[in-house]
């Protein structure tokens, strides 16, 4: 079942490689199909060269496989507390991609000090506290940490993005590990200024309104 959103979650599953936020088998992506409100997720501990849609698992919002078998990730009660707080999210992605969980190891936030930051994610990237792998405890820390943003990091972990759709949590992970680079990297030259909240909200509203086609 749900044969196109398996596809699509697996050739978004090969965007993380690719774009050098994964390493060997860390890391995952989830989709929720807005009608029957199941939720097609990774298999735990799958290579991603070695993925294909048939491998991906499909669980309800109380983590029952609907179909599947393989053994859906180590994250999936994580990801099924989001979906069950946030009706808006349809799609998450978990990273440990490097620069961004720098930041998540000293539990410190990403500041607003490039306009990427305001356009992408409307603030400061908040940085969550400590929690364990396995049960709900990292999706209640997203919940409750993320606000409006659609990244998070995760103290002592790494990344979690959530989007109104898989891919747009796919792209706010790519855009994540891009400014935590540029900023880590201005942190070695010197101290940057923080752009002030009212331009912050005047760059995120023109990024929303008017950006693109
Ligand atoms: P899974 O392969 O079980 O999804 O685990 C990857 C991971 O990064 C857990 O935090």
């Amino acid at each position: 079942m749900l044969e196109s959103l398996r596809e699509e979650l697996w050739r978004l599953h090969l965007e993380l490689p690719k774009n050098n936020l994964v390493t060997w088998t860390s890391g995952n992506v989830s989709a929720r199909d807005p009608e029957t409100g199941y939720v097609v997720i990774k298999p735990s501990g799958v290579r991603y060269e070695e993925l294909r849609p048939e491998h991906m698992v499909i669980v309800d919002l109380e983590g029952n496989v609907v179909e599947g078998d393989l053994k859906p990730s180590s994250d999936t009660a994580s990801h099924l507390y989001i979906y069950r707080h946030r009706p808006d999210v349809n799609g998450i992605v978990h990273t440990h991609s490097p620069y961004a969980t720098a930041f998540a190891a000293l539990g410190r936030p990403i500041p607003v000090y490039l306009t990427a930051i305001a356009d992408e994610f409307g603030g400061p990237i908040p940085c969550g506290g400590f929690a364990l792998i396995g049960g709900e405890e990292i999706g209640r820390v997203v919940v409750e940490s993320i606000g409006d943003s659609p990244a998070v990091l995760l103290k002592n972990h790494g990344v979690f993005t959530v989007g109104p759709t898989a891919e747009a949590a796919v792209k706010a992970a790519v855009m994540v590990e891009d400014v935590a680079r540029t900023v880590w990297i201005a942190l070695q030259l010197g101290q940057p200024d923080e752009i002030p909240p009212e331009d912050v909200a005047k760059l995120r509203r023109r990024y929303i309104t008017e950006y693109g086609q």
